[in-house]
């Protein structure tokens, strides 16, 4: 039976730090689904089409790594690709409480899937996708922190919006 993990989030754009999990994630199952999250597109900078791009951009490069959109519950997801796990990326102890919520509701929603939470390298735990569009926006440099296709398409979007104003 193949182990395959779903890593569920927003992707807000995509990060090095969630790329980072999604290698830890690719040596310990055997496929990882990287899950990304429909949103109202009034709730988020990049839209879906958008966000899933940029994620299959940035993982291109990782075998047994797809990328898929969802939109519900993320142990309905789960359930319908056959997933065993959840991963999470927990960086500072902040994300621990929330976390821990989430991980005892989904339990009770779905007993099948384990969550499993993995940590980035150190130059990525104080990463967020808010902290890179907060700087983006403001004109800052945040290539060491993002692929270049996302550097690239933060720079357009904020382009456009200072057009709009
Ligand atoms: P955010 O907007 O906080 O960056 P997402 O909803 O896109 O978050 O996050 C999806 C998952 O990735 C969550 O489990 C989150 O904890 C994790 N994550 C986000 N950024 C990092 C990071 N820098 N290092 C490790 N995990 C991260």
């Amino acid at each position: 039976m193949q182990r395959i993990a779903i890593y569920p989030g927003s992707f807000d754009p995509i990060t090095n730090g969630h790329l980072d999990i999604v290698f830890r994630a690719s040596r310990l199952f055997d496929k990882t689904i990287l899950a990304v999250a429909y949103h109202n597109e009034k709730d988020t900078l990049f839209n879906i089409q958008e966000r899933v791009k940029l994620c299959k951009e940035a993982t291109a490069m990782i075998d047994n790594v797809e990328v898929r959109q969802f939109k519900g519950l993320v142990v309905d997801f789960a359930k319908n690709v056959n997933s065993i796990v959840i991963v999470k990326g927990l960086r500072a102890v902040s994300d621990f409480e929330y976390e821990l919520q989430l991980l005892l509701m989904n339990r009770k929603l779905y007993d099948e899937v384990e969550t499993v939470f993995l940590t980035p390298r150190n130059c990525y735990l104080y990463l967020s996708s808010s902290i890179i569009k907060q700087v983006a926006k403001l004109g800052g440099d945040v290539s060491e922190y993002v692929p270049k296709s996302v550097k690239k398409a933060l720079e357009e979007k904020y382009k456009n919006l200072d057009s709009d104003i």
